[in-house]
Order: structure tokens, then C-alpha cells, then sequence
């Protein structure tokens, strides 16, 4: 029989060791809890460097740079025994032995918190999955730039006009906080930076398309935030078709379910994500778009110490009876409540069940305007700089 191959230079201490998989807003949230306290933090990330989400459209549309969201976690990790970080990719689980596979080899565990969220889902579409451009990390937000901006350049050396306008043409899919928010962005970039740099291109010409299949914008939020974006969107000259179900895309035209046809070399795709797999885990452990269930202490109950947290994680409770958003919030208050009852563990404390405390949402449209909806209020402001706190 073939021995197993152990991950090096990670001794198992006397001590309890907690696995976190992922270092996104839950993981990192865990590790950073669990300092101090009497176990070994082993997280591990396919990555070295924390990812900030919400701000990819920012990097896509060249108003921050990369380094601006992310930081590395090394700096976390730093000048403590018990903490331990390693840049590994997850494999799968093996429940009964306690041990996960990664490229690396294998890592034993006391406790597994799985937290790797989410990836882009096409529902299925192939065409779009080859030729679309998804913003799930920050290469794919820096991906997005360099596109956009060698099609314009492309675009500024062509006098054939069609094919200007395909390469100067934005198909934004998925009216949610990230497609709103980008559609936004792009349309100030046409409005505002583009014209400078490029003096003597007609930008009339260029479209920014918003494309939802629903019948309105930013379901998650309140109908008067979802109404008043696309206010605020036509404001900045955002082609937004609602009911708009995209079928098909070569590379050069989109093709939508009600005959639309729109010319363009550049669609972004934020209409859909699915859970990262989890390979190992029991069958009933999943729901059927590959969410992992959990109970009000994020334990996967089909897998003794394991626990998923995050976007990965789907727990109903009697206030979210199917399932909580996938949001920073959720991740970072689910990983702060288990946190707190793993040291409950070393304490003989009672554990805590997890109950999400809203603390509000807001969408950004651009630099001045933005929707924002808090517990018992939602309203619109003109300037949004000061309640950037809400955008996570
Ligand atoms: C473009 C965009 C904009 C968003 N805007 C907002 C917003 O404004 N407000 C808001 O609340 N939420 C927003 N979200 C959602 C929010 O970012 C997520 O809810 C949050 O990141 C979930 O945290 P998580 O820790 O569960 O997963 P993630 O943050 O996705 O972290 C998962 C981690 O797991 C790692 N990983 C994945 N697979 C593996 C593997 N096989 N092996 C090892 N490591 C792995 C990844 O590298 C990553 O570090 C946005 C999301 C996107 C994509």
C-alpha cells in the first residue's frame, strides 16, 4: 500500500490544532481570534495574500491599484510558534482519519474550519464560461483592466466604426451589488478619464449595457435602493434592460433571450457564484448548488469536527429560514461567534448558536452616488465617501 505524504515542517503538537482552509473574511477572521489562545492555527490559502473583494471593480476600472487590496499573511502570522501559515491548495477531506490532502501532502487536525467560499458559476454556459470575463479575484479584476484598456487603444487605431464600437462596447451581466457597482464605474471612466486620454475618440459611441434577468436591480436589498440605482445609473448613461436572461456569447456578440443583439468584445460576468468543492465530505452534507450544511454552530453535523463558515456555509435559522446572504458580514460574524466557542471548548463553556446581526448594505454607483440600507432605514446618498464602512 502507497504511505501517505505528510505536508513538512508542521509538527503536531501536544496541543489541539485548529485547520482553517481558506483566508478569506472568515478564515482570516478565525486565525486572528484563536491568537493567544491554547491551540496550534495552522491556516492554509491557495494564495499568500488576503483578497478584498468588494473593491475589485475599483482595480478593474483603474481607480486603485492591486496592492491597495490586498496585504499579505505572512504579517498576520509572524512571530508566533503557534500560528502557522502555509500557501497550500485543498484537495479533499478524509473525515474518519482527520486529515485533509492538499498539493502538498497530507495535514492531520483536531478541528477542520472550512472557509473557501465561492467561484463563479455560468449556470452551465460554456460559450460564455470560454469568452466572458468573471472579477471572482484580483487577477481576473486586473485581467478585466488590461482588456478593457487594449480595446480602447485598439479601438483608437481603427476607422472601421463597427468594429470600434464592438471594442468600445461594455455588456455588464448580473444586476446585483458588483455588476451595478461596475456598470457604474465604467461609466464614469467614459465619462470623466477617457475622454482625456483619449482627446479625439467620439465616446457617445461607447455603451455600457446592464444586463438582469429579474425584473429589477440589487434583489438583496430594499425595492426603493434596487429602483433608485437605476435611477442613478441612467443618470450616467447605463443601458440597463431588466428581464434580460443572457443565452449565448462568441466573443463579439451577446445574445439575449429576447432577440437582443449587442456588439461587443467585452462581457463581464457577475450573475452567478457556487460554492468551492469540498471532495470528501459525506453526500448529505451538501445542498444541491454545492453549499455545505451546517447547524447554529457551524458544525456540518454529517462530519464530527469539521465546521464550514462563510460563503461555503448554508444554515437556516428561524430569522433566515433559507440560508443567510453571502456577504463579508455573515463570514466574519460566523467566524467570530465559532471562534468564540472553540475557547468556550478550553473553558467548559456553553457554546453560543450564531444569529447574524444586519448591520446594513450599501451599493456605490459611481464616486457620488449610492444606495445604502440599514436595519430599520434605507435612503440614497449623493456622497457615499463617509459611509464606505457599510460596504462590508
Ligand atoms: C466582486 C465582489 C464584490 C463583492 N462586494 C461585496 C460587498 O460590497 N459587501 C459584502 O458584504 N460582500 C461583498 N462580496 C461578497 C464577499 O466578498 C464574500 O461574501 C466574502 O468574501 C466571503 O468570505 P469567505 O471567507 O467565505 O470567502 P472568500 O473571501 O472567498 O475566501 C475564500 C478563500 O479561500 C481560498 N481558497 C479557495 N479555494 C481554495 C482551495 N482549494 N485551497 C486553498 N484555498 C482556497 C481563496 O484563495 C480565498 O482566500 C463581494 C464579492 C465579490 C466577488
Amino acid at each position: 500500500m502507497e504511505t501517505k505524504k505528510y505536508v513538512q515542517g508542521i509538527p503536531k503538537p501536544s496541543y489541539q490544532r485548529v485547520l482553517i482552509v481558506g483566508g478569506g473574511f472568515a478564515g482570516l477572521k478565525v486565525a486572528r481570534e484563536l491568537k493567544g489562545s491554547a491551540y496550534q492555527v495552522v491556516m492554509i490559502d491557495k494564495n499568500n495574500y488576503h483578497q478584498f473583494q468588494p473593491l475589485y471593480y475599483q482595480v478593474a476600472t483603474s481607480g486603485l491599484e492591486p496592492s491597495a487590496i490586498a496585504f499579505p499573511f505572512r504579517k498576520v502570522f509572524k512571530r508566533d510558534d503557534k500560528m502557522l501559515f502555509r500557501m497550500l491548495e485543498f484537495k479533499q477531506v478524509d473525515v474518519e482519519a482527520r486529515e485533509i490532502e492538499t498539493d502538498a501532502g497530507w495535514l492531520a487536525y483536531d478541528y477542520l474550519v472550512l472557509a473557501i467560499g465561492a467561484d463563479t458559476h455560468f449556470f452551465g454556459m460554456e460559450n460564455i464560461r470560454k469568452h466572458a470575463t468573471p472579477m471572482k479575484t484580483i487577477s481576473e479584476a486586473l485581467f478585466l483592466r488590461n482588456k478593457l484598456i487594449s480595446n480602447f487603444e485598439a479601438a483608437y487605431n481603427t476607422d472601421d466604426l463597427q468594429k470600434r464600437e464592438s471594442l468600445l462596447n461594455v455588456v455588464v451581466v448580473g444586476g446585483g451589488p458588483t455588476g451595478v457597482e461596475l456598470a457604474g464605474a465604467i461609466a464614469e471612466m467614459r465619462r470623466d478619464a477617457l475622454p482625456l486620454d483619449y482627446p479625439t475618440m467620439d465616446w457617445k459611441r461607447m455603451r455600457v449595457c446592464l444586463l438582469e434577468a429579474s425584473p429589477r436591480l440589487l434583489n438583496g436589498m430594499s425595492e426603493a435602493s434596487g429602483q433608485k440605482s437605476l435611477a442613478f445609473l441612467e443618470k450616467l448613461g447605463v443601458d440597463v434592460t431588466l428581464n434580460a436572461a443572457v443565452k449565448d456569447f462568441d466573443g463579439e456578440h451577446v445574445l439575449v433571450a429576447d432577440g437582443q443583439k449587442i456588439a461587443a468584445k467585452t462581457l463581464i460576468w457577475a450573475a452567478g457564484v457556487r460554492a468551492n468543492p469540498v471532495p470528501g465530505l459525506p453526500e448529505e452534507a451538501f445542498l444541491p448548488n454545492g453549499r455545505v450544511r451546517v447547524n447554529r454552530f457551524n458544525q456540518v453535523e454529517a462530519a464530527p469536527g469539521v465546521y464550514a463558515i462563510g460563503d461555503l456555509a448554508y444554515m437556516e435559522t428561524p430569522k433566515f429560514s433559507k440560508g443567510h446572504p453571502q456577504v463579508a458580514q455573515v463570514a466574519i460574524q460566523q467566524a467570530k461567534n465559532l471562534s468564540y466557542n472553540f475557547r468556550s471548548l478550553l473553558k467548559e463553556r456553553r457554546w453560543e448558536e450564531f444569529e447574524y446581526k444586519d448591520l446594513g448594505s450599501m451599493a456605490t454607483v459611481g464616486q457620488k452616488l449610492a444606495v445604502v440600507d440599514l436595519p430599520y432605514l434605507s435612503f440614497q446618498a449623493l456622497s457615499p465617501g463617509w459611509c464606505g464602512f457599510l460596504c462590508i
